[in-house]
């Protein structure tokens, strides 16, 4: 496959401290924890590490501190091939996460502090419109403030710029942004939101997706876990399941997998409903390595997983 279009996602970038220990301390208490683990984190920026590793020609367009996170946010999207296009935000901090698994559980208890990137604002979508005008696909989700995202999303629709709203994490939705949104992909919990039906099987997620196709989306992409993809526009609808590449390791990113493939799927022509068996086959390599971003596929692997 040749590179294809420019794809421009714009979103979060958190650095994902991950602390397992036997319980949560008590407040006013100090505990000895069993291991600790840095990692890359954010949806846009994993999303953005997803199409940079298949090819895709792809600039990721965020806020960060000026300090170690972000140093390590260039870092990761460098090994992706991701261009960066970065606001540098001094006054502000790059976003982290304290995440805590409780050992032998595996629950976790998480804070976010997005930091620099709630500051992303429809004047920095302006300074940068002619990066978004200039794509074939444009990605954002709902981590940064919605009238960023907003904004992005009316500037490449009227360059004719195909979008995608990765609508997570789940939130309700000004009507507007739908008719914005060449392709929305929620997944099952994100469409229970959205659209407040019970999505727990494929013919549930047609039902869901029909009223969200009523509110002026092009085409609805619910992403079902373990049961694959639906995909569900005027006149056509249909399943996608899920491409097993082995046993299942850690699903957390599954949904940034997806849509980074089919992103980058996209952007290289591929017509919609390939697009999304490109995208189910990127993540499910993803879901059976750990970690987030160190967990996407290259194309050679999933075109060997498709082949
Ligand atoms: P999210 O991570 O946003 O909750 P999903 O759980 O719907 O998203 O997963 C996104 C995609 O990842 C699915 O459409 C499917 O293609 C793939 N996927 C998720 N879980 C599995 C699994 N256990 N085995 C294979 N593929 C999976």
């Amino acid at each position: 496959m040749a590179a294809g279009k420019p794809v421009v996602i714009l979103g979060v970038f958190v650095a994902d401290t991950a602390y397992r220990a036997d319980r949560q301390p008590r407040m006013g208490e100090t505990i000895l924890g069993n291991s600790f683990k840095l990692g890359p984190g954010g949806k846009g920026s994993n999303q953005a590490v997803a199409a940079g590793k298949l090819g895709a020609d792809t600039t990721f367009l965020t806020r960060l501190g000026v300090d170690a996170f972000a140093d390590m946010a260039k870092r990761t999207w460098q090994d992706a091939g991701v261009r960066s296009a970065v606001i540098d935000t001094p006054d502000s901090y790059t976003g982290a996460a304290y995440i805590f698994v409780e050992e032998g559980s595996g629950n976790n208890a998480i804070i976010v502090s997005p930091g620099a990137a709630m500051l992303i604002s429809p004047a920095d979508i302006e300074a940068n419109a002619a990066l978004i005008r200039g794509a074939g696909v444009f990605v954002t989700q709902l981590e940064q403030p919605i009238d960023a995202a907003m904004r992005a999303l009316e500037i490449a629709r009227g360059a004719g710029v195909t979008t995608i709203l990765n609508p997570a994490p789940a939130a309700k939705l000004p009507d507007r942004i739908y008719t914005l949104c060449d392709y929305l992909t929620p997944n099952e919990t994100e469409t229970e939101e959205l659209t407040g039906l019970k999505v727990s099987s494929v013919d549930e997620a047609r039902v869901a997706a029909g009223k969200l196709l009523e509110k002026g989306v092009g085409t609805v992409i619910v992403t079902l876990g373990d049961k694959g993809a639906l995909l569900h526009s005027k006149g056509r609808s249909e399943h996608v399941a899920a491409i097993s590449a082995g046993p299942v390791v850690e699903t957390t990113g599954a949904g940034d997998a997806f849509n980074g493939g089919f992103a980058a799927a996209l952007s290289r022509g591929v017509e919609p409903l390939q697009a999304v068996r490109f995208a189910c086959a990127v993540a499910g390599i993803s879901v059976t390595r750990p970690g987030t971003a160190p967990s996407m596929p290259t194309l050679q692997e999933v075109e060997a997983l498709l082949a």
